[in-house]
């Protein structure tokens, strides 16, 4: 079944048309909350950018504290400093990678909320789904600096509770930013194991929504689109990180691997993937992606048309090939080189399962079946 599709206004535009985009976009007279690291505002000369949306007539603050990975205290701590000032946001503007849009989203959703909010209170909101009740939530745009997770079109977000060895997901329809501009030129700061590390997840969205038990010939569509270009661009972008033909390219790998696993989610890779970000800091995409040959392997006898898929890597002379040379001279994409022991695997696969994600892939794997596909990529 079709999913309601992107509501998501989205421009990919160069820097200063891109610049201007998001400034047309803006509700007149915000009180804008920019969430930007100062690493960022530094590297991309925000400066002038904030400069420009005040004389537009915006109130700006900026919050510069964007953890990787946040967790439920870092959101309690934004949400304090809002209330305590008070600035009263009524709108958001996410400037960065997967976890500063997570930050927005999450804001944007329990700012309006929490009157007194705390690490707990974010927590229950969350797990007990009072966030994804109809409610009255701050306007979010988004200005991703990353190509890969997706999440400029996505309704979800990632919240970590570490404290109890957990990842929450926020997922409601108000979820979705109401506008994203992507400038390729932004994307080309980041050092080869983000732009590998980015583009992997880009490719595993793909190939989830592909395969997912929830795929449509949509989600297959765009996937095969988005796979193609992240196999062709990202060896490019990592040789020649300048080579602005490959970035826009995996700009729009991820936008459109986005729309496809918004139609589906995905499965059983990024189910794993969680623990070993959670327990051994492992980047996300390179933990979603380190499982994607075992996982695909398996999952060939139960999806008929899965041979289109493979087929995108026929010149490469597969995915295994493709992902050797592709990573060659970056890092090893392998468990042990992130510190996994052989010991902690059943660790890892037990906490392996959420649901929604693992029941998702189209062959059950049991706790055991994890555990040799986290093996095999010891
Ligand atoms: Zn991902």
């Amino acid at each position: 079944m079709l999913q309601p599709f992107c509501p998501v206004d989205v421009r990919v535009l160069p820097d200063e048309a891109g610049r201007q985009a998001m400034r047309a976009m803006l509700p007149p007279a915000s009180r804008l909350l920019v969430l930007a690291s100062r690493s960022r505002c530094a590297q991309l000369n925000l400066t002038s950018f904030f400069l420009a949306l005040q004389g537009d007539g915006h109130a700006v603050q900026l919050y510069a504290d964007i953890p990787a990975n946040p967790d439920v205290t870092d959101i309690a701590t934004l949400l304090t400093r809002l209330r305590e000032q008070p600035f009263e946001p009524t709108a958001i503007l996410a400037i960065g990678g997967g976890s500063c849009m997570d930050m927005g989203k999450a804001a944007a959703a329990l700012y309006p909320l929490l009157s007194k909010p705390d690490a707990q209170s974010v927590r229950d909101a969350i797990v007990q789904r009072a966030v994804e009740k109809p409610h009255l939530c701050v306007d979010l745009f988004v200005m991703p600096t990353t190509a890969g997770t997706g999440s400029e079109v996505t309704r979800w977000a990632t919240v970590w509770d570490s404290a109890s060895r957990r990842k929450l997901s926020i997922d409601h329809a108000q979820g979705f930013a109401k506008g994203a501009v992507l400038i390729p030129e932004w994307t080309a700061g980041m050092n080869a194991t983000l732009t590998l590390s980015t583009g992997l997840d880009a490719l595993t969205h793909a190939m989830e929504a592909f395969w997912a038990v929830k795929r449509n010939p949509l989600s297959q569509e765009l996937a095969l689109l988005a796979a193609g270009k992240v196999c062709s661009a990202l060896p490019r972008a990592l040789a020649e990180p300048g080579n602005m033909e490959a970035r826009s390219m995996l700009c729009m790998a991820s936008l459109l691997a986005g729309l496809a696993f918004s139609q589906t989610r995905t499965t059983a890779c990024h189910s794993i993937s969680y623990p070993l970000t959670l327990l051994k800091g492992m980047p996300h995409g390179l933990a979603a992606a380190v499982t994607l040959s075992s996982v695909m392997r398996r999952n060939m006898p139960a999806v008929p048309e899965m041979d289109r898929l493979s087929s995108v890597f026929d010149e490469a002379e597969g995915l295994d090939a493709w992902l050797m040379e592709t990573t060659r001279g970056v890092l090893e994409l392998r468990l042990s080189a992130f510190g996994v022991t052989e010991a902690e695997l059943p660790d890892i696969a037990a906490l392996a399962f959420t649901a929604g994600r693992m029941d998702n892939n189209p062959v059950p794997f049991t706790q055991a079946d994890v555990q040799t596909i986290l093996a095999e990529n010891l």
